[in-house]
């Protein structure tokens, strides 16, 4: 049975990343600030059997390097590092670098700490696959509407990150890609937004099966088409 870790769980993409990998008979691993009350997520872990819930916060380094102490010996084959933030105030004139730094330590400097603690664990898996939760708002090639700094800024960061540990685990045999959700109903998205966390997640489920280490490196949306940097 494959082993998938997924960061930010008790709601939006990450609650759905759990729900369907734990369907489909995955060994799931998850991860959120309070597990105490991640209701839904422990509703998962009640019904399915084959779902642990690990409290973390991702901005905490000291806490990432602990996780993977404790999960030393185990094999993870998907790695998702879903996590995510975007802040209130980002447009131009109104946002902060509190708020701003804040967003970068968690959509970039956490994926990057997640990557160097659990590369090893990945590379000793079958699949050896690792997933950043990028966006289409961090295409700078594809950027006509302006706003949004901080997200936008931590999004490219993270697919440089991705990018990077593509080249740096190749020889590890280890697949690192960025890949967009697309525009997805959560409190992130919002209720307007394009489409529904079950079709997005069984998306990116299909995509990810599909990999192979000639994808590294890539940034690909939910229907596995290719976004320009
Ligand atoms: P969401 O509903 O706002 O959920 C965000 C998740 O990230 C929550 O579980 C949240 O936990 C967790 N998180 C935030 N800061 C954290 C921290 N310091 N430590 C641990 N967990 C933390 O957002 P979503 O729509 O599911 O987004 C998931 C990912 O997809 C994000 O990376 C987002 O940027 C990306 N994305 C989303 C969309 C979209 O349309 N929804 C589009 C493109 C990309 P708490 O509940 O504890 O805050």
């Amino acid at each position: 049975m494959p082993t998938v870790l997924i960061t930010g769980v008790n709601r939006g993409l990450g609650l759905e990343f759990i729900t369907q990998y734990a369907a489909a008979g995955w060994s799931v691993i998850g991860t959120c600030r309070d597990p105490s009350s991640a209701s839904e997520a422990q509703a998962v872990v009640a019904s399915a059997g084959n779902v642990t819930l690990y409290q973390l916060d991702v901005s905490e380094p000291e806490a990432v390097k602990a996780l993977a102490e404790t999960l030393k010996g185990t094999s993870i084959d998907v790695l998702i590092l879903n996590a995510g933030l975007m802040a209130e105030r980002t447009g131009l004139g109104t946002f902060n670098a509190e708020d701003f730094l804040q967003v970068l330590n968690v959509n970039v400097v956490a994926p990057a700490i997640f990557i160097q603690a659990f590369a090893d664990h990945v590379a000793a898996s079958e699949r050896k696959i690792i997933v950043g939760m990028g966006s289409t708002l961090g295409s700078i090639a594809g950027n006509t509407s302006g706003g949004m700094y901080s997200y936008r800024s931590s999004k490219a960061g993270l697919h440089a990150i991705m990018r990077t540990a593509s080249v740096d685990l190749r020889d590890k045999g280890v697949t690192a890609i960025a890949m967009h959700p697309g525009w997805v109903v959560t409190d992130m998205g919002g209720d307007g937004a394009d489409i529904r966390t079950s079709e997005s997640i069984s998306g990116m489920m299909s995509v990810i099966d599909g990999l192979s280490i000639s994808d590294s490196g890539r940034l690909l949306t939910y229907a596995g088409e290719e976004l320009p940097w």
